[in-house]
């Protein structure tokens, strides 16, 4: 865990579930022996947000898996900001490989969504990852950074991000990056946050203090990549989720399919070392 803060696990449940299914998934979790250090949230579908909100413990936040890039008002089959928090939620999964790749967001539209939820005071769990063709053609750190970029450009502040690396090819498919895979991109990720967020936070940082100046500016500069928590996602299940949370840069996971089932998302929580 190089973030600071807690290790964070979500639980992403997609497009599944019933009424029934769920009101057992959230039994699960109320019953579940969670380590306190992790910090928990699940991510039910729009339509059962409510009833997980009022039924689940609050030992675990409830997150949406989109939302609209402004206010409310004539945009048929949209939710917004405004209502999501009006229900008690207190996240959204925005630039999630599926929304991008099968409903064909762009990165300037998932970009105004995080920077609208961000300043209404969502946190944003802000997702990139590559193909598989584009990781065979040498193009992994090329990709995710410019999905990066198109966050940096347009988020007020990093206090309320949390970033998750998902390369696509892992997503559902059962084939988990390896430990190393992972690592090595987190440890990308967290560079380019130093070089390209952090001195332009620093720049942008009045500091009037009459001291050392080079040495607060270089702990400003420092502050937004070792704070924030990078996570993986991808096919993490309750059997590989020790050897991934031993990485350094990884600070947490999303979870997709192993979500569903309450007592291995509880194995996958308190992987935490
Ligand atoms: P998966 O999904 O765990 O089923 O691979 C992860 C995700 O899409 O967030």
């Amino acid at each position: 865990m190089a973030g600071s803060g807690k290790f964070f696990v979500g639980g992403n449940w997609k497009c599944n579930g019933t009424k029934d299914s769920i009101t057992k998934l959230v039994s699960d979790l109320n019953s579940a022996k969670l380590e306190t250090d992790v910090d928990v949230v699940v991510a039910p579908p729009f339509v059962y947000l409510d009833q997980v909100n009022a039924t689940l413990t609050d030992r675990i936040e409830v997150s949406a898996q989109n939302s609209w890039i402004g206010k409310g008002g004539a945009f048929t089959g949209e939710i917004s900001v405004e209502q999501l928090k009006d229900i008690g939620c207190k996240w959204v999964i925005l630039g999630h490989s599926e929304r991008r790749h099968v409903i064909g967001e762009d990165d300037q539209f998932i970009g105004k969504k995080a920077a609208y939820a961000l300043n209404e005071g969502l946190g944003v769990i802000a997702c990139i990852g590559e193909l598989l063709e584009e990781r065979e053609a040498g193009k992994t750190f090329d990709v995710c950074f410019q999905q990066l970029k198109s966050f940096a450009d347009v988020v007020p502040s990093w206090d309320n991000i949390v970033i998750a690396y998902e390369p696509v090819w892992a997503i559902g498919t059962g084939k988990v990056a390896t430990p190393q895979q992972a690592q090595e991109v987190h440890v990308a990720v967290r560079d380019w946050l130093k070089k390209n967020v952090s001195e332009e936070v620093a720049s942008k940082t009045r500091i009037i203090y009459g001291g050392n100046l080079d040495t607060i500016s270089f702990v400003v500069l420092e502050e937004v990549a070792s704070k924030t928590r990078i996570i993986y996602g991808g096919s993490v299940n309750g059997s590989n989720c020790v050897e991934l949370a031993k990485q350094e840069d990884i600070d947490g996971f999303l979870v997709g399919g192993a979500s569903l089932k309450g007592p291995e998302f509880a194995t996958i929580v308190n992987s935490v070392i």
